[in-house]
């Protein structure tokens, strides 16, 4: 009997993420098919639910939509911070994703504009505001081990790794 993608099943697939001009964002390409452990939330919502019911050997297209994706830009999380702020080191570069250190642990920025004292960061998902289009093909699906379920995510190749 062929498997369908059900909650608490591992499917691996092999992806190309491309956005609205068509340029390539993103691909699984040399590393392989990802593994993800389906209904955990462990992929973006929109892709999961795309997902859903499918088998192994079966190729489609999805267009998320932000939302579905990565979220809605937020321009209140583009915020200017004091230079000194990042703790000394090379002068930061626009474009650079930094880790910055928050009250609520590390969060990563990107940086947008730097003056002499200050430098202005966005903390919005690189990918948010985006329409995202997915090309995948789904290459086995099996059921969860205990401890997969129990972790809350899918082990092996393409999947969790612990070190
Ligand atoms: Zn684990």
């Amino acid at each position: 009997m062929t498997l369908s993608v059900t909650k608490n099943t591992v499917v691996s697939f092999n992806y190309t993420l491309t956005d609205e001009q068509g340029e390539t964002l993103d691909a699984s390409g040399e590393r392989g098919p990802m593994s993800y452990l389906h209904g955990a939330g462990n992929i973006i919502s929109g892709l999961e639910q795309a997902l859903q019911g499918r088998q192994a050997g079966e190729a489609f297209t999805v267009t998320l939509t932000p939302a579905e994706a990565y979220g809605e830009r937020n321009e209140a999380n583009i915020q200017r911070i004091p230079l000194k702020r990042l703790g000394g080191g090379a002068r930061p570069r626009p474009g650079q994703v930094l880790a910055l250190q928050t009250q609520r642990g590390p969060v990563q920025v990107t940086v947008v504009k730097v003056g002499r004292f200050s430098v202005d960061v966005d903390a919005n998902h690189p990918l948010a505001g985006k329409a995202l289009t997915f090309a995948v093909e789904i290459t086995a699906v099996r059921e969860a081990t205990a401890e997969e379920l129990s972790h809350g995510h899918a082990h092996g190749p393409g999947g969790h790794s612990h070190g």
